[in-house]
């Protein structure tokens, strides 16, 4: 049987660096689930389908391919053959996500996906429902949180980095609505499951939050 191990927990914790750092030491293949919500949502930017409008989004789901690839290791999201995994990381893109992730429609055509990967390989996967809903029996869950401070803090300094020019309330803004969104759906909200650990990583680096979760899958 495959190792699975479960991360999940809010926009801006950390999530994904530190689920490619604890694979990368343990040689588990890391699954960024919410590559695949944005690739569903970038398809619906690009159609000019509104997030409100079920009908038409559930209409085109069949049209919509994501497949995921490994280049050297790093997770690739190839959106209808085009590789999207640029494109999908930016903030109109999550917004959208977030937005659209609430239709079940748009929940069960990933969850197939997910859960064959976490099938056929040993997994580090990320997301809002993986340990309550995708991976019910992942052998390790954690339950990774930060202040919405800290969080919008770590967004506003990646930004800066890559030259943008953010503005720190809009990113507060947008970090708790999409909580307050992913938290209060009716389909698979965030939430922490019964046996996931809780780690706060808004006093904790990024290092002590993963030398934490390596010696819980150890
Ligand atoms: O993790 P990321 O910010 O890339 O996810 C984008 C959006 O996709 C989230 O805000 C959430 O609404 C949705 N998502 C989800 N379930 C997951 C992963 C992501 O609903 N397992």
């Amino acid at each position: 049987m495959s190792m699975n191990v479960a991360i999940d927990g809010p926009a801006g914790a950390g999530k994904s660096t530190i689920a490619k750092a604890v694979a990368a030491k343990l040689g588990y293949i890391y699954v960024d689930t919410g590559a695949m919500y944005r690739a569903i949502a970038l398809y619906l930017l690009n159609h000019n389908i509104s997030s409100s409008d079920e009908k038409s989004i559930e209409a085109v789901l069949d049209d919509i391919n994501v497949e995921i690839v490994y280049e050297n290791q790093a997770q690739q999201v190839i959106l209808n053959g085009e590789n999207v995994s640029k494109e999908i990381r930016k903030e109109e893109v999550g917004n959208m996500a977030s937005a659209t992730s609430v239709y079940g429609c748009v929940r069960s055509k990933l969850l197939s996906l997910q859960r064959d990967l976490a099938a056929k390989s040993d997994v580090i996967m990320d997301g809002r429902d993986i340990g309550t809903c995708v991976l019910p029996n992942a052998q390790v869950k954690v339950y990774l949180t930060a202040s919405v401070d800290c969080r919008a803090d770590r967004r506003y300094k990646e930004l800066v980095e890559k030259g943008e020019n953010p503005n720190l309330e809009d990113i507060k803004k947008d970090i708790s609505e999409r909580d307050y969104r992913d938290m209060h759906r009716d389909i698979a909200p965030l939430k922490q499951a019964d046996d996931a650990i809780l780690v706060d990583s808004s006093d904790m680096t990024i290092e002590e939050v993963v030398v934490a979760i390596v010696d819980l899958c150890k």
